[in-house]
């Protein structure tokens, strides 16, 4: 079926300045996948042709942000760059006490080490690696509780990123005095990219502070969340982005911060919240850990490039354009049926491996064999959302079983629309030779972080599927039969 009945995501930006891409050969590829040891967190940038590994900390800056870049005053102490960005940080969220940090991890480190202590439990709808690995570390729990069609990848659902609100009363009945704080992560990156509802965060909100626990946010994407709010939730489409924030943020108490997602910079982050008795102990770690609380581990002139976008971040052009880009390839994929979670996410497409593959056995990894096997295609670099990345913590009785995805995690304002024409039609050739893919196994698995550490290689066990070849001519978008230079 012509792609082009799919309407093209039209881009609200043109473009100042280019980064020439490289495209490796079928051969360089290989060469690649073997050198790396099938993972794909071991290719160099120039062996890859589209980047699609994260959305964090890959975004394109605005002129305005590279403009901001130069009005930096760089005192050690109460620069103007850093009462500019306090004053956004103030402006977007309500909350008075804002401290930066030079990413997500470091302000987590900041609020986990203040407000956690050992055997206490933190509810979430869906922790994020770095933020279950904090409260690991100070000895808690981290507990997931995720509505349960979080779990579902076919449900056709508005809000899949709400906390079930049930399993959470239920919690600070019986443990209340055990949870230090309750947080929700906006949106659930493991959970696909999806939003929660504001009608569920005023729920949660209720429930926690009627149980006297503080309600924090993972605000990371934000600004996403807010779009799907304006776009799916009931009297929302008047209300704009900046405005849906502040709803979203007077129901909490604070928020952790990587401006490496919505903040559309290259490196960034903070944590604010309302609560003064925090500030002394996350000001005295701060100082500790990441510097001075007027610039907490950046240059000043990378709090006004955050600031500045912050502020782009909820410009509607933007996030229908951005969001846009997601539902195309999802568009693209679904003329061919090929199974994603649902709704397309945020930030991302994340595709149903299991689905996909379903001739391999969990133990044949079919999502970093999906992942491989895109690489090998079209140089397309993504990344395993299943059990290499989550597969060696054990999952609690009666728990859904684990989601096996591949994530497409597009870059803020990089890629235009023809880059991803080229990833569906990359996508598309693997589904058509998917009988062939055979799976991988791990051949050095280290204990912790092993997505990002481990080795594969081909699955032995069922030996004769052999391994998957990509197809004889690259992709092309116009010149389709010319062969790769
Ligand atoms: C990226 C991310 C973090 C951690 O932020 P870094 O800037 O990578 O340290 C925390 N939570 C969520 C949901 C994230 O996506």
């Amino acid at each position: 079926m012509p792609p082009e009945e799919v309407p093209l995501p039209l881009e609200p930006y043109k473009i100042k300045a280019v980064e020439m891409l490289h495209r490796p050969s079928a051969a360089e590829r290989e060469a690649a996948l073997r050198r790396s040891g099938y993972n794909l967190f071991n290719l160099t940038s120039e062996e890859v042709f589209i980047d699609l590994l994260t959305d964090s900390g890959t975004s394109a800056m605005s002129d305005h942000q590279w403009a901001a870049l130069m009005t930096g005053d760089e005192s050690y102490a109460g620069s103007r760059n850093f009462l500019d960005f306090e004053r956004t940080v103030q402006d977007l969220t309500g909350f008075p006490f804002v401290l930066p940090a030079h990413q997500g991890r470091a302000a987590e480190n900041l609020l986990f080490s203040t407000m956690v202590r050992p055997g206490q439990m933190v509810p979430n709808n869906m922790h994020f690696d770095t933020t279950q690995a904090h409260v690991l570390r100070q000895g808690a729990k981290p507990v997931n509780l995720a509505v349960r069609e979080a779990y579902d990848v076919r449900a056709e659902l508005p809000f899949k990123g709400n906390m079930d609100t049930a399993r959470l009363e239920g919690t600070l009945r019986t443990e209340g005095k055990n949870v230090p704080l309750v947080m929700m992560t906006l949106t659930n990156n493991t959970g696909g990219g999806q939003p929660a509802s504001l009608a569920n965060l005023r729920e949660v909100s209720r429930i926690s502070h009627a149980h006297h626990v503080p309600f924090y946010l993972d605000m990371c994407r934000w600004a996403e969340n807010a779009y799907f709010i304006h776009e799916r939730e009931e009297g929302m489409g008047s209300r704009s982005i900046a405005e849906i924030g502040r709803a979203i943020f007077d129901l909490a108490d604070g928020a952790t911060m990587s401006a490496k997602k919505d903040g559309l910079v290259n490196m960034g982050g903070f944590i604010a919240t309302r609560d003064a008795s925090l500030v002394p102990r996350l000001k005295e770690l701060l100082i500790t850990f990441e510097g001075f609380p007027t610039y907490g581990g950046l240059a000043r002139r990378d709090l006004s490039a955050m600031a500045v976008g912050l502020r782009e971040a909820t410009e509607l052009a933007y996030l229908e354009h951005r969001i846009g880009q997601v539902r195309y390839v999802a568009s693209l994929l679904d003329q061919d049926g090929i199974p994603f979670m649902r709704p397309p996410g945020g930030h991302g497409l994340y595709l149903d491996a299991h689905a996909f593959l379903p001739h391999l056995g969990p133990d044949e990894l079919p999502g970093q064999a999906l992942a491989v096997e895109i690489y090998r295609e079209g140089a397309v670099r993504t990344c395993e959302v299943g059990g290499v990345m989550f597969g060696s913590e054990k999952p609690e009785p009666g728990s859904p079983p684990p989601l096996e995805l591949v994530r497409l995690a597009f870059p803020r304002r990089v890629y235009t629309a023809s880059h991803y024409h080229y990833v569906a039609e990359v996508v598309r050739r693997v589904w058509k030779r998917r009988a062939s893919v055979g799976g991988m196994e791990m051949v050095e698995a280290p204990e912790r972080l092993r997505h990002f550490l481990a080795k594969f290689g081909p699955a032995s066990k069922k030996g004769d599927r052999g391994h998957g070849t990509p197809s004889p001519s690259p992709p092309e978008l116009q010149s389709r039969g010319r062969s790769n230079a």
